[in-house]
């Protein structure tokens, strides 16, 4: 019941192609994390993108356990179906299923968390899609990026500025 169908690298990375060599006709998608970072209100330049081809293909139903105010305001933006808080992984799910009008089987439930979206996923009998947690990989990016610049902020930290 903890195991993911499928892992993938990133959302960039889930297809309509992928979708469809699957049977996947709908996506259940996670906010948080998933879509954008943890706590921020503004999605990625490339998940808008990535977001735009793949609603051209499936239907996408956002399901967040975030406050009800601020993912208003993203649903809005984003004008999305979805709700919030769903409660993930006990409920949900359901209401989900219903707005995209699709059986579980054909529907993928992506999401960066084992116990809310994988767990509610696969006791739904969807198509469970774990993705790493977004503020890791930016934070991974950071430091690397970080580590990258450190040769050439040294002599800056030098001059007293
Ligand atoms: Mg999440």
């Amino acid at each position: 019941m903890l195991w993911p169908k499928a892992t993938l690298p990133s959302l960039l990375h889930l297809t309509p192609a992928w979708l469809w060599e699957r049977g996947l006709k709908g996506v259940i998608l996670d906010l948080d994390n998933t879509l954008l970072p943890y706590g921020e209100e503004e999605v990625p330049e490339a998940h808008l993108a990535w977001l735009k081809g793949l609603r051209e293909a499936v239907p996408v139903y956002l399901l967040s356990n975030a406050l009800p105010k601020r993912f208003a305001r993203i649903q809005e933006k984003l004008g999305l179906p979805g709700h919030a808080p769903a409660l993930k992984p006990w409920a949900g799910f359901r209401k989900a299923l219903k707005t995209l009008g699709l059986p579980p089987r054909e529907v993928a439930v992506v999401g960066d968390q084992i116990f809310t979206d994988i767990l509610g996923g696969n006791l739904l009998g969807a198509y469970t899609v774990l993705v790493p947690p977004l503020r890791e990989q930016e934070f991974f990016y950071t430091r690397f990026i970080r580590l990258l610049e450190t040769p050439f902020r040294r002599p800056w930290e030098g001059m007293g500025s």
